[in-house]
Parts: structure tokens; sequence; C-alpha cells
């Protein structure tokens, strides 16, 4: 019988980490591009502000910076743009302007099929917690209404709980300190791929999904062990997976 791409990628994660079995007890789950249709919006946003502050840049590059921190981002493209570091006070007030400019956007909507992966996590006894390289309170303030009970403040981990963004692992492993879980006992679910470079690199079995103009293969090429085409389909296949990790394979 042919296998699934769901035990392919557990096998292959199994033997790479060198590992009998694999119990999932936390799902570490990034938010913009993922939880959210938001990363339009930012884009959007982050165009306006740096063309305004003069910097020449393409306005679908901010999808590549997707998963950094605000403050990242300001660096790399005032390096590029002017030859020098931002300073601390200017990385704080351009963000700080981005976020208003994102605020002032037609709301942002759930992402199709998100509330059933979240869903299929909780009903599991898996913990969920929010891993984002934001600080958007616009849209971290309306976690409770749209995914009730599934990331509760102490669940969440977003640019002011690190000190490094991704694509470096510290937001993800700070997700499993916050949820008492190990990298051999966690996924990580991320749309880009600075954000699956950190999960991967945490050593959590990391789902990448495409929501956005980023193609499959850059998500499998960051290091996803598996890559769905869309929220809706990882939704539909998370029971599956889930399954296979119970099964001896
Ligand atoms: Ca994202």
């Amino acid at each position: 019988m042919a296998i699934t791409p769901e035990q392919d990628a557990v096998c292959r994660y199994l033997r790479r980490h060198d590992l009998m079995s694999f119990a999932p007890t936390a799902a570490l789950i990034d938010m913009d591009g993922t939880l959210y249709d938001s990363m339009p919006g930012h884009a959007d946003a982050w165009y306006r502000l740096m063309t305004e502050e003069g910097v020449e840049c393409e306005h679908d590059e901010f999808f590549l910076y997707e998963g950094r921190t605000g403050r990242d981002t300001i660096r790399i493209l005032f390096r590029r743009a002017f030859g020098r570091e931002a300073t601390d006070e200017e990385c704080e007030a351009l963000y700080h302007r981005k976020t208003q400019y994102f605020s002032e956007m037609p709301p942002v909507k759930p992402m199709p099929g998100a509330d059933s992966m979240v869903g299929e996590f909780m009903r599991r006894g898996i913990a969920t917690v929010l891993v984002t390289g934001s600080g958007q309170r616009s849209l971290i303030d309306r976690l409770e209404r749209d995914y009730p009970g599934a990331f509760p403040p102490a669940m969440q981990i977003t640019s002011r709980d690190v000190e490094h963004g991704k694509p470096h692992p510290e937001p993800y492993l700070r997700a499993m300190e916050r949820a008492g879980a190990c990298p051999e006992s966690s996924i990580a679910v991320d749309n880009a791929p600075m954000g699956v470079i950190s999960g991967a690199a945490s050593g959590a079995f990391t789902i990448g999904v495409t929501t956005g103009p980023i193609p499959e293969k850059e998500l499998m090429d960051a290091g996803a062990d598996i890559v769905y085409p869309s929220m809706p389909v990882l939704a539909e296949r998370l029971p599956l997976l889930l399954d296979t990790f119970g099964m001896s394979i």
C-alpha cells in the first residue's frame, strides 16, 4: 500500500531526530498569514511607511520579511537604503507608525480553516500557543474572540517576549517553555520561510502552510517537515497527521 505524505514526513522526522516515537503535547502557531489573512495589509502598511521614508522598495518584498520582528525589518531596509543602522528610537517610532497604518485598514479576517485546525488540536488535548514576531495589538486583542480559549495571555509569545525574532529558534523555544513541552513533543505551524526556519531549528515537527505568494517549495527548502497548499487543506489533513504520530511506523 502506498504511504501517505504524512507517514513519509513523520518517518523522516523520527529518523532525523533519532526518535522511536513522537506524541505531540503542544501546537505552536504563527499568527499573521496563519491564523489571520493579514499579510496583504501588513505589506501595504510597510510599503506606505517605507516609501514615505524615501526607502526604495517593492511591495511584495515584505512577504519575504514575514515573521521577522518589525525592528529587524526596519534595520534591514535602513542598511540597504542608507548604509547605516537604524537607531532604537527610529525603530520604535517607525514601527509605531506602521502599526497605525495597519490598524487604519479594513478589518482583517481569520484565515479560512484556521478555526478547524485550532479546534482539532484542542479536542485532542494538545496545548495551543501563539508564536508571533508581531506586536500588533489590534490583532492580538482579537484572538480571544476569534479563537476562544485557545491563546490566553500566558500562551502568547509576541515580539515583546523574545530577544531574537524568527528565523532564530528563540520564539518557538520560548513557546515550548510556556506549554511545558520539549521539541520532541511540539508541532510548529507557520506560513513563511523565516518562521519555518525558526520552527525547524527549534526541533519541533514543522508544518508549513502556503497562504500567500510564497511557493510551497520555499517552505520545504526552509526545512518544513510537511507543507500544505492552504489552511483548509491543512485542517482537513490534520486528523490524519495526528493519527499518524500515534501509529508505530
Ligand atoms: Ca506568518
